[in-house]
């Protein structure tokens, strides 16, 4: 039988960043130096196949510090965490890695400043999402307004000349914040804003080339996990960009090939937290069953790292 003809464009950037390249390293380099088990707290990024993988090396993932044997290093994840959890861990005299990515720490390092210049301070975010509670938990409770969505601006008891700052959360949908953003100005004009965004690179990079590519697709697969705030925001602007037919898929396994059967063009990318070989095993399934031409649609080249914590640079 011959096998349909398809398409399948592969954007980029995608996949894994350096904040989550960084993470994955200093879990590898703290189980090269100090043997497993070593403890991670929360998932080190949200991906199934890297937590699989690391498991199987010796990483045990929790969320209560408290039971880390306290002669076993603890590692923060990438999506950092509040002071009351380092200060346990400190108490508990484990030995302490903070794979925290440096972005998110910059939008922690913003919030302490407007707070020592006595700003409020809202953060855009999604409530319960590790990042937004390791941001909220930088200052005392009660120090952070929390924003996820225009309407909850209603809520805030502040008058429209207070002195008000917003940081945001670090993988946000960009069209999105910016509607929060343009009615916070609106309310409050002289609103302070960090320096530079927070919504980081590898978000923006990954969004914008799908923005650019998914009207083009009458399919398109973002691989990433559930869990995974930036992949399943990847979903939302393929869908707004013109690609209504756009799903989160985990991984080859759950590829149901009979839904791309009327696809002449399938669009594919990845979450920043998504190892590339997720990727190459449906782009093999797809060629097992369809005759694919593979075309790649590259947005812009990447060229950040970050350095591992001190303790494990050699
Ligand atoms: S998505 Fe951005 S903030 Fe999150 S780990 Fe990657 S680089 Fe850091």
């Amino acid at each position: 039988m011959n096998k349909k003809n398809k398409q399948i464009l592969l954007v980029s950037p995608r996949g894994f960043c350096a904040g989550v390249t960084r993470a994955v390293d200093v879990v590898l380099e703290t189980l090269k130096t100090y043997g497993s088990p070593v403890y991670v707290k929360h998932e080190i990024v949200h991906n199934k196949y890297v937590i699989k993988d690391l498991e199987q090396k010796g990483t045990i993932f929790i969320e209560d510090v408290e039971n880390v044997p306290s002669d076993r290093p603890l590692i923060f994840s990438a999506h950092g965490v509040s002071k009351k959890i380092v200060h346990q861990s400190k108490n508990n005299k484990s030995i302490v890695i903070d794979a925290t990515c440096p972005l998110v720490t910059k939008v922690h390092v913003q919030a302490r400043k407007f707070y020592e210049e006595d700003i409020k301070i809202i953060l855009i975010g999604h409530r319960n999402h590790p990042e937004v509670e390791g941001t909220m938990g930088q200052l005392p409770e009660g120090s952070i307004y929390l924003v996820e969505k225009i309407s909850d601006i209603d809520k805030l008891d502040f008058n429209r000349d207070d002195r008000i700052g917003f940081i945001t959360q670090t993988t946000l949908s960009i069209d999105d914040t910016n509607s929060i953003i343009l009615e916070l100005r609106r309310r409050f004009p002289n609103i302070k804003s960090s320096p530079k965004e927070d919504i980081c690179y590898a978000t923006t990079n990954r969004q914008n080339a799908i923005k650019a590519h998914a009207s083009k697709c009458d399919s398109f697969i973002v691989i990433g996990s559930e869990n995974s705030s930036n992949s399943n925001r990847l979903v939302e602007v393929a869908i707004n960009s013109g690609c209504k037919n756009a799903h989160l898929l985990e991984d080859a396994s759950k590829l149901n090939l009979e839904e791309y059967n009327k696809a002449n063009i399938i669009g594919i990318s990845s979450g920043a937290s998504v190892p590339d070989i997720l990727v190459e095993e449906v782009v093999d399934k797809f060629e097992e069953h369809f005759n694919i031409k593979i075309e790649h649609a590259i947005y812009g080249e990447e060229n950040v790292s970050f350095k591992l914590p001190k303790e494990l640079r050699k």
